[in-house]
């Protein structure tokens, strides 16, 4: 063989030995989503302009391009709606039996699994998280929510025995937009079931999926004014949060807002429950599987962006695990595909918007300058539009701010320890209690660490799991109430004792 001949045979087997395999693109189609060019807000059954004449744009965090006009509820507004939600409570739906709402509730959950791929791809669009996770992840148990707490709506009698539940009345619901659908499901699902009426003002840069799940709403003809949906950004929630004639506010958003609400509404005798924030530690000892772990991790901190308030931003690693682990961490995250969400193969889509992408700029640079070792790997990011970087953080302190803020964005933030102890001391070394995660493989230690870690949701050899049957809710600054399962129907009835109406 000639010597060309030999270098070339020899290159085409190093080729066939190490094939190079591209993602070929694999966007989902946008042309199932019939966007209005404006949307009013829902009131009393209907889609009404707003009095306060106001309009805001809302555009996809991917492209920077404006999908639609929404409107923007003043106080004007928001007391229409409380109105039309009250009338809604006194004639019809308080009194209405519970195999009758039941009905209602089912009638929408259908709905939602008939036209799920139209509400993930609108969610998509406007919010920016990848598709794979809209489409598995936030429809199905958007469906799952009202299907369960229908399930519960004739039955509340068994629930809470030797009880007379009533509903509590009109509710106010503000939500943010991390999962603009899913935390719609999880606060009408249930305070309909528990007979209540409902005003919604979803957040500002994510408003869509709200006012497409009003137009499911006609359609199931849900009587008039059981639900309201009025779209605006703080000053709407806040109007809502201050009406004289709501009974219960249900709040799922930051810290600080739900410190504000709280103390708007102390003395008035409103009911209220706060989901906030959280920093979650997720613990991998020594003996862990480690394979499983890594994807436990990647999924406990990039999922949806980070934009997760039970998200697993601290990772405490053991020491005789930190080399291992951190090797196989950084190849993992070489892998991970950051771009357009439409993308059914992009595990990382672009971060909500431009003040959320500052933020997280804000706290890294931060963490940088503190003295923490930052990771990111090489990715190309879209030129238009709001990106960041899988981003991993080593040598970090307790007292560093990536340790301690909720950075709500694609950033871990790794401690090493030694001993179980060490471990819960450092996991509950938070203003924060919402969610933690255990990897191990004794059974026994997974039991002795939940008992003492302050965190409303223990996973345990896995992370971010959900179940509309299983209650969610914080510790300490990370809130309180709970939502999901027989829970999450107290905060939504008074439970007088038999016999006291
Ligand atoms: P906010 O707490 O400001 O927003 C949550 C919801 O409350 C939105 O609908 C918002 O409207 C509304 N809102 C804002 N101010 C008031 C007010 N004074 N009274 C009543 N309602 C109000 O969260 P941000 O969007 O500003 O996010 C900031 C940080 O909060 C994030 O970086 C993250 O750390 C945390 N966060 C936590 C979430 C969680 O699930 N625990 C969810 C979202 C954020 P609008 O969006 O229109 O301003």
């Amino acid at each position: 063989m000639a010597t060309k001949d030999i270098e070339r045979s020899a290159t085409s087997a190093l080729e066939q030995r190490e094939p190079v395999w591209e993602y070929a693109d694999a966007p989902e189609s946008t042309e199932i989503v019939r966007l209005e060019d404006r949307y009013g807000l829902f009131i009393g059954g209907e889609f009404v302009e707003p009095k306060s004449g106001k309009w805001f744009e809302t555009i996809d965090p991917a492209t920077e391009e404006p999908l639609a006009k929404v409107a923007e509820a003043g106080p004007e507004d928001v007391d229409l709606a409380v109105k039309a939600a009250r009338a809604a409570s006194d004639e019809t739906w308080r009194d209405l039996p519970g195999s009758e709402r039941a009905k209602y509730l089912y009638r929408i959950a259908r709905q939602l699994q008939e036209r799920a791929r139209e509400f993930a791809v609108l969610e998509t669009m406007d919010g920016g998280k990848p598709i794979k996770e809209s489409r598995d992840v936030d429809l199905p148990l958007s469906a799952a929510h009202f299907f369960y707490y229908a399930g519960w709506a004739d039955k509340l009698e068994y629930a809470f025995p030797n009880r007379h539940p009533r509903p509590v009345g009109v509710a106010g619901q503000v939500i943010p937009w991390n999962f603009p659908m899913l935390m719609a499901a999880w606060k009408l699902a249930p305070a309909l079931a528990a007979g209540n009426t409902v005003v919604l003002k979803p957040a500002e840069t994510t408003p869509l999926t709200a006012l497409l799940l009003a137009q499911v709403i006609q359609e199931a003809e849900l009587p008039p004014g059981v639900v309201n949906i009025v779209t605006g950004a703080g000053p709407t929630g806040g109007a809502l949060v201050e009406h004289e004639d709501v009974d219960k506010i249900a709040f799922t958003g930051s810290t600080e807002v739900g410190k504000i609400i709280r103390r708007s509404i102390a003395g008035t005798g409103k009911r209220l429950t706060l989901e906030l924030g959280g920093k979650a530690a997720n613990i991998v000892f020594e003996d862990a599987p480690l394979d499983q772990a890594i994807e436990g991790v990647i999924n406990g901190i990039f999922f949806n962006q980070g934009h997760v308030c039970c998200a697993g931003s601290r990772l405490l690693v053991e020491e005789p695990m930190f080399e291992p682990l951190i090797g196989k961490l950084k190849e993992r995250l070489q892998t991970m595909r950051v771009g357009n969400p439409l993308d059914k193969n992009t595990d990382i889509g672009a971060i909500n918007s431009r003040a959320q992408l500052e933020k997280i700029e804000e706290l890294v640079a931060a963490g940088v300058e503190e003295g923490a070792e930052m990771y990111q790997p090489e990715c190309l990011l879209p030129e238009r539009g709001f990106w960041f970087r899988p981003t991993l953080f080593t040598n970090v302190s307790q007292s560093h701010r990536i340790a301690r803020e909720e950075i709500f964005g694609p950033v871990l933030s790794i401690i090493t320890f030694r001993t179980p102890s060490e471990a819960i001391e450092k996991a509950n070394n938070t203003p924060y209690g919402l969610s933690a995660g255990i990897w191990t493989e004794k059974g026994s230690r997974i039991l002795w660490m939940a008992e003492r870690m302050q965190a409303g949701v223990v996973w345990a050899n896995t992370f971010n799991r959900f179940d509309p049957a299983s209650p969610f809710g914080g510790y300490k600054e990370s809130g309180f109430g709970r939502e999901g399962g027989l829970q999450g129907l107290e905060p939504y009835l008074e439970l007088e004792p038999n016999g006291g109406r």
